[in-house]
C-alpha cells in the first residue's frame, strides 16, 4: 500500500525490484513459511527497506517475486517513530462488523487508487520474527493494510474490487505503460 515517507532504515539492506501488474506472478498463491531462519529474516529486512524506499505502508513477499506467506507493514504517521512489523503466516481470526472505506494504492499497480470498503477492525494470528505465535488487534489504516496484504498472499489485487469494465481499462493502461 502507499504512501509513507521514506526514512533510511539500515544501510546494509537491499532494495528489491517490485513485481508489477500485469505480471502473472502476482496471481500466485503463496505457501506458508516453514521455518523462520536467517534467509526469511533477511528477506523481511530487504522487504522493509524496499517498502520504505517506494514509499509504501505494506508489502507482501509475492510483490518481490517470493511466493511465501510473509508481509511487512508500517503504518506510523509522518511525525511518529517507525514501527516496522514483520508478519509471517498471518491468519485472519476475526473481522469486525463495521466497515471502513479507504482509497487504496498498491506498489504493484502504479498510479491506480481504488476506493475499497473493508471491515474497520481485524484480529490476526501470526508468527513474529523471533518465531513466536502472536495475536494482533488492528484498526484504522493498519486493519486496512493487513487485509490488503493478506489478499496478496492469495493472489488477490485491489483491481479485483472494480467492475470488469473498469478493471479492463486499468489493465489496458498498465500494459501501455509497461510497453513504454
Ligand atoms: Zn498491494
Amino acid at each position: 500500500m502507499t504512501p509513507a515517507p521514506y526514512v533510511s532504515y539500515l544501510s546494509s539492506m537491499a532494495i528489491l525490484p517490485i513485481v508489477q501488474l500485469p505480471d502473472a506472478v502476482l496471481r500466485q498463491f503463496s505457501t506458508p513459511v516453514q521455518q523462520v531462519d536467517a534467509a526469511i529474516l533477511k528477506l523481511a529486512d530487504n522487504m522493509l527497506e524496499t517498502m520504505y524506499a517506494a514509499p509504501g505502508v505494506g508489502l507482501a513477499a509475492i510483490q518481490v517475486g517470493v511466493p511465501k506467506r510473509l508481509i511487512v507493514l508500517d503504518t506510523a504517521g509522518d511525525n511518529e517513530p517507525k514501527k516496522p512489523l514483520v508478519v509471517i503466516n498471518p491468519e485472519i481470526v476475526r473481522l469486525g462488523p463495521e466497515l471502513r472505506s479507504y482509497e487504496e494504492g498498491c506498489l504493484s499497480i502504479p498510479d491506480v487508487r481504488v476506493e475499497i470498503e473493508r471491515p474497520s477492525t481485524v484480529i490476526i494470528r501470526y508468527v513474529d520474527r523471533e518465531g513466536r505465535q502472536q495475536q494482533l488487534d488492528a484498526d484504522g489504516l493498519l486493519a486496512t493494510a493487513i487485509q490488503h496484504e493478506v489478499d496478496h498472499l492469495d493472489g488477490k489485487l485491489i483491481v479485483d474490487f472494480l467492475t470488469r469494465l473498469k478493471r479492463d481499462i486499468v489493465i489496458r493502461k498498465l500494459k501501455k505503460i509497461s510497453r513504454g
